[in-house]
């Protein structure tokens, strides 16, 4: 690594994932586009998603300071902790959950992924974004455990990384594809990705335009997505070595979509999510993918991309919720 050299990877994933063209999604837009995927749902790690590229340096960190258990929080068909579970069962490491609600009838989906890798399950009601993170650690620190408190959605700067790294790797296939991305579409909702892949723009030279579609209407810790990733982008504006800094006011998300609210699955995501498995044979997720295509389509359909565009669609993961979803999906 070139840059943050105290910061140390273990290795989880799969890379690079693969990265090929949607030709007969193509089709259905008589071609006006060239629309391709990136295919972070290959990278591993219990059905892969976007958060083991975090996870690679997240427990990387945890293990160079001799971490023997990892805490960390989400919804309860939070992908991040079903892909935590899993990293910490490869490391050897103890696994906290804080999932917010209560203890549900039924365990599906990631909840039971996350379950059968052996994760301790804390149901945490209505403090639903971590609240009690650092109390649990100070009890477990209390019984001679060392705890290492991985954040909501594994969004710092050390989890931001994997994306930063990212970037570099979709640069290095584009250029040998001989390939321009104008419009690269995904989910953004606790903004380590985001972040990650405009610090890796700016560091590796890739030049395209970011739309983070949002998925999540309720703020973090009293600030909006666009605050958070702002924040994270100061941070690596400062501790990277970046060619140029990034823009912080040129930072945005793509809102609008996120209406319905978290986890609740419109009837035009569907049409989304179905459209894809009927044509590609490619699976997305009820939660952030399906919004993230849905937006992606709104935006061709409406030719709010100039016609002749290269746009790509990040897949992130999170297949395991379909299951959860079920009902609605049949
Ligand atoms: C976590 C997640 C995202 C959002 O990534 P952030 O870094 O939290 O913005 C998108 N898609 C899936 C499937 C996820 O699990």
């Amino acid at each position: 690594m070139i840059i943050m050299d105290k910061l140390t990877k273990y290795e989880l994933g799969f890379f690079p994932t693969p990265l090929h063209e949607l030709e007969n999604l193509a089709a259905a837009f008589e071609d006006t586009y060239r629309i391709f995927i990136k295919r972070d749902d290959h990278t591993g790690l219990a059905t892969g998603g976007n958060k083991t590229r975090k996870l690679e340096y997240l427990l990387g960190d945890a293990l160079a300071k001799k971490a023997d258990t990892i805490i960390t929080a989400g919804a309860q068909q939070s992908n991040h902790c079903r892909q935590t579970a899993a990293a910490c069962a490869k490391a050897g490491l103890g696994c906290h959950l804080l999932l917010g609600g209560d203890p549900p009838e039924h365990v599906t989906g990631n909840l039971l992924l996350s379950k059968m890798m052996k994760a301790h399950i804390h149901y945490t009601g209505d403090r639903r974004k971590g609240e009690d993170l650092d109390n649990l650690a100070d009890q477990l620190r209390k019984n001679g455990q060392n705890a290492y408190v991985i954040p909501y959605g594994g969004s710092n700067l050390t989890g931001a990384m994997g994306y930063v790294e990212a970037a570099g790797e979709l640069k290095d296939q584009l250029s040998g594809q001989g390939l321009h991305i104008d419009h690269v579409f995904f989910a953004s909702s606790s903004g380590g990705m985001q972040a990650g892949l405009l610090l890796g723009m700016a560091l590796h030279g890739l030049d395209t335009q970011l739309m983070p579609i949002r998925i999540d209407k309720t703020e973090m810790q009293g600030m909006t997505l666009q605050e958070v990733v702002k924040r994270l982008v100061n941070e690596g504006n400062a501790g990277l070595k970046l060619p140029v800094p990034v823009d912080t006011d040129t930072i945005h998300t793509i809102d609008g979509y996120e209406e319905a609210g978290y986890g609740v699955l419109t009837e035009e995501e569907k049409a989304g999510i179905l459209t894809l498995a009927g044509s590609e044979g490619i699976l997305l997720d009820p939660v952030y993918t399906g919004r993230a295509f849905h937006g992606m389509l709104d935006h061709l359909q409406h030719a709010r991309i100039a016609p002749g565009s290269n746009v790509l669609f990040w897949h992130t993961g999170g297949i395991p919720a379909n299951f959860y979803y079920a009902s609605l999906l049949s």
